[in-house]
């Protein structure tokens, strides 16, 4: 492979091996192999480093983040009024703009810790309408051969007309539920369904987000799933409330999600913040059954969740980061463990984005990442700022900062 553009010598290649040289060409994995001849100008020296296929944030909440740096975020419920107050604060017309500018904000760190793609939640609401989906529409064009992102669209019947535009369109990459926050949950999941069957769309759901020993929402969800025929495209955040019930009744739904072919997002970060907070001691974690699910053979990911917003004041778009918290959260400190969060940060949420040519493998697209650290353990714990990032085969971060 003597003609490619770039080549990455000796790294080590997460789940594929040690001391392998990385030949991309026009911006895909071109050869992998030992000692391979290179002639070209960018060669990146990997000794000693690991190589990953780019982070992937899977579930995030792009137009709301940067809305609370102005006010304290106390707890839940006060977490709607500042992010009312906040909104009336934008002048009129401006709230395309000032979704774009936050979202920036929050894309830029992402590019520079090292995703490749960011799936955020696009909230349709009476103060802004479909403004957030302009805000993504705009944003996608704009970052285009930085990052890959996609959207998740709530129905509104408000909106109805506007939602189904958006869908024949072909601008609608996920639908959104969020059963919970609707008067009749039951009905609110078989619309959903029905849409994503109409528009032959995949869904992704904020599920049983709540302390309460009910998981009623999520065995829904199942039931659809299958009736539907639609493993692998259907997403559940949060599913927290499983933590509450007993030990046979989530077993049951644990292997019943792994039979329907369902993804489970876990966001360890923002449910530590929100969950048990009515809890006296000991005090729940409210974070879903991680372990249950990985051992049912169900694909699992964790993500950031809200970014520095009423409901969270924290988040760097950092999915390393990320993976710390979560390893500690879930008690994992292994080897292989570490190794599994690496997983749930990388090529698991790329399969629940259903995202094209991801890997470390030849024909895959050269969206990388060259962390200086020995092994995805080592990685998680020492948290390297020294990264190379590349997005289609280009350099685009180092150490941190955008090229
Ligand atoms: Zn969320």
């Amino acid at each position: 492979m003597e003609n490619c553009d770039l080549l990455i010598r000796k790294a080590d290649l997460f789940d594929v091996g040690d001391g392998l040289d990385v030949a991309v060409k026009d911006g895909r994995i071109a050869q992998i192999g030992r000692d391979l001849p290179f002639h070209g100008e960018t060669e990146l020296d990997g000794a000693g480093k690991l190589l990953i296929p780019g982070f992937v944030e899977s579930h995030t909440h792009l137009d709301k983040a940067l809305t609370a740096v102005d006010e304290d975020t106390p707890n839940l419920e006060e977490a709607f009024g500042i992010f009312e107050r906040y909104l009336a604060k934008i002048p009129e017309g401006g709230i395309v703009e000032d979704i774009k500018a936050r979202s920036r904000k929050v894309l830029d760190w992402e590019v520079a810790a090292g995703s490749c793609a960011v799936k955020t939640h696009v909230l349709v609401c009476p103060q802004w309408g479909m403004a957030s989906h302009q805000a993504l529409k705009e944003l996608k064009e704009e970052y285009r051969g930085k990052l890959e992102l996609r959207g998740i669209l709530q129905w509104d019947e408000a909106y109805d007309k506007e939602f189904r535009a958006a869908a024949r369109a072909g601008e609608i990459d996920f639908i959104a539920g969020y059963p919970l926050f609707t008067p009749d949950p039951m009905a609110d999941i078989d619309k959903v369904f029905s849409l994503a069957d109409e528009y032959g769309l995949p869904l992704d759901l904020h599920i049983d987000e709540r302390d309460a020993a009910n998981i009623d929402c999520f065995l829904r969800v199942i039931e659809k799933t299958k009736e539907h025929h639609m493993a692998g495209r259907v997403t559940c955040g949060h599913v927290t409330a499983l933590c509450a019930v007993d030990d046979e009744l989530a077993h049951r739904a644990v292997m019943e999600c792994a039979e329907a072919g369902i993804h489970i997002i876990t966001l360890p970060s923002c449910n530590m913040y929100l969950m048990g907070r009515k809890d006296h001691q000991p005090i729940r974690r409210g974070v879903t059954r991680v372990d249950e699910f990985l051992k049912a053979g169900v694909n699992v990911s964790a993500s950031s969740d809200n970014i520095r917003d009423p409901y969270r004041p924290f988040g760097n778009g950092d999915l390393l980061e990320e993976a710390l918290f979560t390893a500690q959260v879930l008690q994992y400190g292994t080897r292989d463990q570490l190794a599994e969060v690496m997983r749930m940060v990388t090529s698991r949420p790329a399969k629940n984005m259903l995202l094209e040519g991801y890997g470390l493998a030849e024909g895959c697209k050269a969206d990388l990442v060259l962390l200086d650290a020995p092994s995805a353990k080592e990685a998680i714990i020492s948290q390297p700022r020294k990264r190379t990032v590349l997005h289609g085969g280009k350099i685009v971060a180092r150490d941190g900062v955008l090229m």
